[in-house]
């Protein structure tokens, strides 16, 4: 026995025990996290290409640790994901993006729609209408004043299932927009059936205009048929004016990235855009 333990134990590389213990680590940390308003929500707004104004926010998550500030989602939501926390995680979240609205409506600072992302996971939970409803219901947030981000990948298997649920959630009111577009491989015919609303361009495709001809095709192509379809095309990632006038230039209807702002906490955002209207 002692043997098939010694084994087993080779099996598993330091370097892999490491890792295994980092994620149990990570695990443990978030889940008390979540129970103990350990999370954040930080927006970085979306500007309307044509009026310059802004015309919605995106809700992104932040785990406040103790030890180590602020934690990027990049670093927890794939453990999140694979140990079924993005569950209550993202209902935390569709809560308090939903809260921050109708605080922003009271507060006087008008109606500001608030995105927030859905992870494949989330999206095929069979009650997610519900938990979506009851965020609105409990918070008083208009319905139109949500949108759900949704990634190409999570909508295309299986489809029809994928239909009902995008179905029942825009019953409820909310908007729906597909996410990195262009980094899946949904099929376009299928992309005219969802009730969806607007197209987020990835980043990738912005990141490459101006210096390849390719990117500049791309998002020309996607704006063509996002036009087409009748939805909205919202571009990630914009750093540079240069890449702002291009996107504006080749139609797209909205902007957000660093050019504008940060993603930032609640109170930083009143204050960027108060020094806006100021001017
Ligand atoms: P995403 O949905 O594609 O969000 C956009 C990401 O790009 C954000 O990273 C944002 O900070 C970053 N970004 C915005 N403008 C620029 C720019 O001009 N240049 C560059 N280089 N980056 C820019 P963040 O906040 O680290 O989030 C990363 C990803 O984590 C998100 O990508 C999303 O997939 C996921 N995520 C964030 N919050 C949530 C959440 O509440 N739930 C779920 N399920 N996923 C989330
Ligand atoms: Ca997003
Ligand atoms: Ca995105
Ligand atoms: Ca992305």
């Amino acid at each position: 026995a002692k043997d098939l333990g010694g084994n087993r134990l080779a099996f598993f590389s330091p370097h892999m025990t490491e890792v295994l213990t980092e994620r149990l680590r990570v695990e443990a940390g978030l889940r008390h996290a979540i129970e103990h308003g350990g999370l954040r929500l930080h927006y970085q707004p979306i500007m309307d290409a044509r009026t310059g104004q802004v015309s919605s926010v995106e809700a992104l998550v932040r785990w406040a640790d103790p030890e180590r500030g602020l934690v990027s989602p990049l670093q927890f939501i794939g453990i999140a994901e694979d140990t079924g926390l993005i569950v209550p995680l993202g209902e935390w979240v569709l809560n308090e993006a939903c809260a921050q609205a109708r605080r922003w409506l009271d507060a006087g600072w008008g109606e500001i729609p608030v995105a927030v992302n859905l992870s494949a996971r989330q999206f095929q939970e069979p009650d997610l209408d519900r938990v979506v409803d009851r965020a609105l219901q409990r918070t008083g947030c208009p319905s139109h004043l949500l949108q759900l981000e949704i990634t190409e990948s999570s909508i295309m298997e299986p489809v029809e299932q994928a239909l009902q649920t995008m179905q029942r959630l825009t019953s409820l009111g909310v908007q729906l927009a597909i996410d990195d577009f262009g980094t899946g491989y949904s099929s376009l015919s299928q992309l005219k059936r969802f009730p969806v609303r607007k197209l987020k361009i990835d980043r990738s495709f912005v990141n490459d205009l101006g210096s390849n001809d390719r990117g500049e095709a791309l998002v020309d192509a996607i704006v063509a048929l996002a036009q087409k379809l009748g939805l909205r095309t919202v571009a990630e990632g914009v750093e540079t004016e240069h890449q702002a006038q291009w996107l504006a230039r080749l139609g797209c209807d909205e902007l957000q990235g660093y050019l504008f702002s940060q993603p930032c906490a609640p109170q930083d955002l009143e204050n960027w855009w108060q020094g806006r209207v100021a001017g």
